[in-house]
């Protein structure tokens, strides 16, 4: 697999190398050179495929020989080890990908990459320093997707008093090779942090250091799993395709996109946004203005610049008209999600977190703008988190108390430790460079 900079700088890689450096030095994103469509013979054994072997099939077919068949099989098998079930909920149908240990979507990613860096990293000598900025789910992903892995220490930044605390336990408690750094200042902060470590001269002639942001290929790659996978679960394949995704990095939809280079014929892709709209505004302007995130109740998505948007330009070559051809963009105040969350409570029995709520607000805005048939069309909204993350916010709007599955009561009974840190860039590089 070869991959090159969006900033067309910096020279091309293998897998091996875009995984471990995470960002090139040009500080651009790594793109494949090919996403092909795969084979009709896939397509036509899908349905027979458990998630695990249609997987291992994208992931082969994308990876090429970068791994051998065994080790990616084992990759995947030991990250998947959780479902995807696509669920109906009123007129649309809602892929669920929270079932995995953190509850959240991130765990696609994140497991895989853990894996991947682990065997990447086999007989290296020097052990590599990973480095995230979370605004909530990434930081417990990760964690848990590098747990014990050898060879890597992770530190995760994570913005003091904006995660929730759940969102704070599943990153905080671990131990081991995780540390948690509670950072002074907004989700912004610690992304600029940790972007500036990664071109920080000194750091990087001590340390080895790594992403697992979004913007690392290696949890891009597993995101595109799912799309397949919920079109699989469909059992009319021949409606319109629509899927809404709630966006905040824009990892996640950037897969879909992947999906859909590979073949997923996907009419059009959904963003939906929260209040930080930054994408939506570019989708109707034309003008990408990022700023500082607003706080919102779906906090994992209060994002004022994300950072696949390069990717996004990349594969569209900047081409506004080509982006409105594929993606709408919408988005939503907290009162809209809070009055979703209720009324879809009210009418299909179905608890949905703030995220989940936004996509399933865009999708709804889509089909009505179009004038769409609700049963002409496969419509699906990806849930990203289970609801019981956001208990209290939901509790109060359903009225109702939401069972906490015993795979969470496990990883909320640890104690808190945290490290305080000012959103100061060389605070932080001296406390990298001491530890
Ligand atoms: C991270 C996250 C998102 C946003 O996903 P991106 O890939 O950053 O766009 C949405 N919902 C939840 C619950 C998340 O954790």
């Amino acid at each position: 697999m070869k991959l090159y900079s969006t900033k067309h700088i910096s020279p091309d890689v293998d897998l091996r190398e875009a995984v471990l450096k995470g960002l090139p030095d040009d500080n651009g994103l790594y793109m494949p050179y090919t996403i092909s469509p795969l084979p009709e013979k896939f397509w036509k054994n899908l349905d027979n495929y458990t998630f695990c072997e249609m997987a291992f099939h994208i992931a082969k077919h994308l990876i090429g020989d970068d791994i051998p068949d065994n080790e990616l099989n084992k990759i995947i098998q030991e990250a998947y080890s959780f479902d995807a079930p696509l669920i109906e909920v009123g007129d649309y149908n809602v892929l669920e990908l929270f079932h995995g240990p953190t509850l959240a979507f991130k765990d696609f990613g994140a497991r895989f990459m853990g894996r991947l860096m682990g065997y990447f990293l086999k007989d290296n000598k020097k052990e590599v320093n990973i480095l995230v900025a979370t605004s909530g789910d990434t930081g417990s992903a990760v964690a848990h997707g590098f747990l014990n892995v050898e060879g890597i220490k992770v530190t995760i930044l994570y913005p003091k008093g904006k995660v929730s605390d759940i969102q704070e336990k599943q990153f905080t408690t671990l131990g081991a090779n995780i540390t948690a750094l509670e950072v002074d200042g907004t989700f912004d902060d610690c992304q600029a942090m940790v972007k500036r470590a990664f071109l920080d001269e000194t750091l990087n002639q001590t340390l080895t250091l790594s992403s697992a942001n979004s913007i690392n290929i290696a949890r891009l790659i597993p995101q595109s799993f799912y799309y397949i996978y919920a079109y699989k679960q469909l059992s009319d394949k021949s409606l319109p395709l629509y899927f809404s995704v709630p966006s905040g990095n824009f990892g996640n939809l950037c897969a879909g996109l992947f999906a859909k280079k590979m073949g997923l014929p996907i009419e059009k892709m959904i963003a939906s946004n929260n209040a930080n709209d930054v994408f939506t505004s570019y989708h109707q302007t034309g003008n990408f203005a990022p700023r500082r995130s607003v706080q919102t109740m779906s906090n994992a998505m209060d994002v004022g610049n994300p950072s696949n948007f390069a990717r996004m330009m990349d594969i569209y070559n900047s081409d506004i008209d080509k982006v409105r051809d594929d993606i709408m963009a919408y988005t939503y105040t907290d009162e809209q999600t809070a009055t979703c969350i209720k009324t879809v409570y009210d009418k299909y029995n179905y608890v949905l977190c703030p995220h989940t709520a936004v996509a399933y607000l865009g999708l709804d805005e889509y089909v009505y703008d179009e004038d769409l048939n609700p049963n002409y069309i496969n419509g699906i909204f990806l849930s990203t988190a289970h609801p019981v993350k956001f208990g209290e916010t939901v509790e109060q709007l359903i009225g109702e108390e939401i069972e906490i599955p015993e795979r969470l009561q496990a990883l909320i009974k640890g104690e808190k430790q945290s490290i305080p840190m000012s959103a100061d860039f060389e605070a932080f590089k001296q406390w990298l460079l001491n530890n």
